[in-house]
């Protein structure tokens, strides 16, 4: 077993006490997307490993990494940006533990994917400033779905191909239906011309010009949220937060 020390760009995503005194941080890198690693003593008082691993820190991390093993080990951690706005409120943190769990719980160890890292770093800057989360949160689940190979199709009905008439939308089917074919879909809702019009373009807009959608958010982020469980396959994926 090659054990190496590597220098990475991390999110923390998530972490948990283990054994006395450390804990397994779950980290999202850029080289090796998501990894998790053992912080030894992290809980012990004065651990210079202390700031650098809260969630939502982006820290530079040196690892002993293996990928034979399950758990790598931090050796040193420096933090680059604690996101610290997020601590400000209650509902930012709720906001924050979206993209934190989508990280943690819809990809694999050792699968990279800095298209994704960089939506979840610009999500967590823009939350403390937006002025309607669900609709952001809504526009990172689909985006986050797309780089993970589940991106919605949008520009033609999923059940027959037309392209005229897009009105419905089946989480299931994956995509749009046209006015012919809603039943085609146990679970299609009605988004109409505007509602699919304005899916696409939060499809293709950079996060940060989205404050311009006047789409509905609840119906946004209700429908994004079935979305990311039923194609990550993670029924329970976000159960256990309440409504935002
Ligand atoms: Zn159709």
């Amino acid at each position: 077993m090659e054990k190496k020390l590597k220098r990475v760009r991390g999110l923390v995503v998530n972490k948990y006490p283990y054994r006395e005194s450390s804990d397994v941080i779950v980290l999202f890198t850029d080289e090796y997307g998501k990894i998790k690693a053992v912080a030894k003593g992290r809980r012990k008082p004065g651990s210079r490993l202390g700031a650098a691993l809260e969630n939502f820190c982006l820290s530079e991390i040196v690892l002993y990494l293996s990928r034979d093993r399950e758990l790598q080990i931090v050796k040193e951690a420096q933090l680059l940006d604690p996101h610290g706005e997020l601590t400000r409120n209650y509902k930012f943190l709720l906001g924050a533990s979206y993209v934190s769990e989508l990280l943690e719980r819809g990809t694999e160890v050792f699968s990279p994917n800095r298209a994704l890292l960089e939506l979840a770093l610009s999500s967590l800057k823009l939350i403390p400033e937006a002025v309607d989360l669900k609709k952001l949160l809504a526009a990172f689940l689909l985006k986050a779905l797309s780089y993970l190979g589940h991106m919605p199709v949008l520009d033609r009905c999923v059940a027959c191909g037309s392209r005229e008439k897009l009105l419905y939308f089946s989480v299931e089917k994956g995509g749009v239906l046209c006015a012919n074919c809603p039943k085609s879909a146990d679970d299609s809702v009605m988004l109409g011309a505007r509602g699919i019009s304005e899916l696409q373009r939060i499809l293709k807009m950079p996060m940060d010009r989205l404050n311009r959608f006047k789409a509905d958010s609840d119906l946004l982020f209700d429908l994004s949220v079935k979305f990311a469980r039923h194609h990550l396959e993670i029924p329970d994926l976000f159960a256990r937060k309440v409504d935002i």
